[in-house]
């Protein structure tokens, strides 16, 4: 079959392309390996339950925000979003709780209480983020301004900023540029949750390819691109040997490593975009999905924590042991029997440890049980609220996200090093392969990655057919 435009990939950067360029006219067709849309925010569904694979928090749905103005285009309605306020909790490693809210009395008031030995620095360093240098030309992409302003700081809220900035832009303090922190901590900006968790937007967003006119297919496996007599891409190959033909341009929605290792083939990759390649390491994520009974949710300070279990005092902050987050469902959705809470509880990883390819099937099994004992007792020890109202019903390892989704190692989101490299990149050397995706995203979450999709589709729009 031939299309104007093929996208590889159904995860939410692919979803968004394609649903903009179908409501556009173009004649788009979008390939996804799974029988199912959504990738690395699909449902994970097990014995009855559906849990949310994320945080739970989601930037961007303000009116005039990135979500109003991609649903404007198109002719499906949003999910329902609520704003969360507060936001979220981060609970420190002594027991206090510091509510992120955009009330900016009561924060500061909050932030004077929960670190009285900096009060002043802290308050300083939000007003500083909030009022002013935040979007201009005084924060810029350098990390000199946050560290700077950070050194009057103590390490309780060092600690405290470091906790957001990884979870929400998957950087500390020390490395992360500071117009992304500004982004990732700017309590104004607000969280919202989706009704039906980021499951309903990538839904939403296939139901209107579908109405737009444009092709679905599921099921369908990419095996790499397909080129011409001249080496130009004319459009993929798939698993089971097809060729489908694109005529004016590719959008992968796979990792930057897989487009350019699995789609557009190492020997057609430049040797300079290789060896970045080679540098670039984003972590892994490991989750623990649970049931809870619906009437703790009451001893809790929200359902949203994000719990600091360790302050690493004399070290750089390593998120691997530092924290977890805690995402009880809200009671919209209904993702567990009557009178329980699915509640996903996520920590960082390094991906590359589960995959130990000369082992067996028993050692991935070990290793899944002893880190499901480690986050389980550090739970209990940063949420004692939570007594004996949660019990383990499935986990998810980096090797379980690199199943479902093929992304490498089953790494995610943001690469650590070489960001300069990535911010915002879009474009292949190919003229027309193009890429969205998390890991070239300059935003933060799902927002950032649905941004690039609408900024691609207007450079698509530019193509001639
Ligand atoms: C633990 C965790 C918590 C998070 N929490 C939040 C949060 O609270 N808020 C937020 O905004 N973001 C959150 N995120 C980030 C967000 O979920 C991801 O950044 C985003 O979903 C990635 O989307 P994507 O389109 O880049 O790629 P993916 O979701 O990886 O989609 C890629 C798609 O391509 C498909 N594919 C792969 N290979 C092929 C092939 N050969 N042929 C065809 N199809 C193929 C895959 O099956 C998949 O569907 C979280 C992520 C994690 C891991």
């Amino acid at each position: 079959m031939d299309y104007e435009v093929v996208v590889i990939g159904g995860g939410i950067g692919g979803l968004t392309a394609a649903a903009l360029l179908a409501t556009r006219g173009v004649n788009v067709c979008l390939l996804e390996r799974q029988s199912l849309v959504g990738g690395c925010l699909a449902n994970i569904e097990h014995l009855g339950y559906q849990f949310e694979p994320t945080y739970g928090l989601y930037l961007g749905w303000e009116p005039n925000g990135i979500f109003a103005r991609i649903f404007s285009e198109l002719p499906v309605a949003p999910p329902r979003v609520h704003r969360l306020s507060p936001a979220y909790v981060v609970r420190l490693p002594d027991g206090i709780d510091v509510a992120v809210s955009d009330d900016s009395n009561a924060f500061e008031d909050q932030l004077r209480k929960s670190f009285p030995e900096s009060a002043e620095a802290t308050v300083e360093f939000y007003r500083q983020l909030v009022q002013h240098e935040v979007r201009s030309s005084r924060w810029n992409s350098s990390n000199r301004d946050l560290t700077r302003i950070l050194q009057s700081c103590s390490l309780r809220f060092r600690r405290f900023i470091d906790i957001q900035l990884q979870t929400f832009a998957q950087c500390s303090s020390e490395n992360c540029p500071a117009d992304l922190a500004a982004l990732a901590l700017n309590p104004h900006d607000g969280r919202w949750e989706i009704e039906g968790g980021g499951q309903a937007l990538a839904d939403s967003l296939a139901e209107s390819l579908m109405q737009s006119g444009g092709t679905l297919r599921l099921d369908s496996p990419v095996l790499r691109l397909a080129y011409g007599p001249e080496g130009s891409a004319v459009g993929v190959d798939l698993l089971s040997g097809e060729r489908v033909i694109a005529t004016r341009g590719i959008i992968s929605n796979l990792t930057v490593w897989d487009t350019y290792g699995k789609l557009i083939g190492p020997s057609r990759t430049p040797p300079t975009i290789s060896s970045q390649l080679r540098k670039l390491q984003s972590p892994g994520a490991y989750l623990l999905l649970l049931d809870m009974d619906r009437e703790a949710v009451s001893r809790l300070p929200s359902r949203r924590i994000l719990a600091l279990t360790d302050l690493q005092d004399d070290q750089p902050y390593d998120p691997k042991t530092a924290q977890l987050v805690f995402n009880a469902a809200s009671d919209l959705d209904r993702r567990a029997p009557q009178n329980k809470l699915a509640v996903t509880v996520s920590a960082f990883t390094n991906a590359e440890d589960w995959f130990s390819f000369h082992e067996d099937h028993n050692t991935h099994a070990e290793q899944d049980q002893k880190m499901l004992e480690q986050i389980w007792s550090r739970l209990h020890s940063a949420i004692p609220e939570l007594r004996d109202s949660v019990e383990v019903i499935e986990s998810a390892t980096p090797q379980s996200f690199y199943e479902t989704t093929r992304r490498k190692f089953g790494m995610i989101g943001r690469p650590h090093s070489e960001q300069a490299m990535l911010n915002g990149l879009s474009k292949t050397h190919l003229s027309n392969v193009f890429i969205v995706t998390d890991t070239t995203s300059s935003g933060l979450g799902i927002a950032g990655v649905v941004e690039s999709a609408h900024v691609l589709t207007s450079i698509i729009d530019k193509i001639s057919a």
